[in-house]
């Protein structure tokens, strides 16, 4: 198995109030494990492709690849993206200066991020990410991998596919990107930076 599925950083019950426990377990055990054996599936099919045991559609694989690939990768990054709620969160040391020096002002990059995690048009998420040059850019993920720009790192990313709110907020998504902001774990985004 080349893709296996990390363990959650804490508890299930760790995100609540913001994010329940059942989200938690369903979000973690059954939609992320599903990313990780696709992404193993397609991976499987190549290698048989390659040894000639196996017909494949080659786009249909691909397009597999690439979903379950940054789903996983991404459910990777959200997990310790979070901790348990804090008022008042902000970001501190480098990555509070960076986010100053690219979007003006905190309260700037705030409202971009949560316009792109508010508008994504159906599954995907929001996510600040990061050229090779430090530069952070805000993204817009339709699904998992589609208007991702290449060679851009995500170091901070919101999940707003339904699984990842619809049984606490039902078609509210506004008020969980809201609620998000105080279980954001700054600490881990400043590492990534
Ligand atoms: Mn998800």
């Amino acid at each position: 198995m080349r893709y296996e599925l990390p363990a959650l950083p804490y508890s299930y019950e760790e995100l609540e109030p913001v994010i329940s426990a059942e989200i938690m377990r369903l979000h973690h055990d059954i939609h992320h494990a599903g990313y990780v054996k696709g992404a193993n599936t397609a991976l499987e099919k190549l290698e048989k492709a390659r040894k000639g045991e196996m017909q494949i559609n080659t786009r249909e694989v691909l397009r597999d690849l690439s979903f379950n690939v940054n789903g996983h990768v991404l459910h990777s990054i959200f997990w310790p993206n979070m901790k348990s709620r804090e008022e008042n969160n902000k970001p501190g040391s480098n990555i509070g200066d960076a986010i100053d020096k690219n979007f003006g002002s905190f309260e700037a990059f705030k409202k971009e991020f949560s316009a792109a995690a508010k508008s994504v048009e159906g599954s995907g998420w929001a996510t600040l990410s990061k050229d090779k040059d430090g530069n952070l850019f805000v993204l817009g993920i339709e699904k998992h991998n589609l208007m991702h720009i290449a060679g851009y790192e995500p170091i901070l990313v919101l999940d707003v596919w339904e699984h990842a709110y619809y049984l606490q907020y039902k078609n509210k998504r506004a008020d969980y990107v809201e609620q998000w902001w105080s279980i954001v774990n700054w600490e881990d985004v400043d590492r990534r930076y």
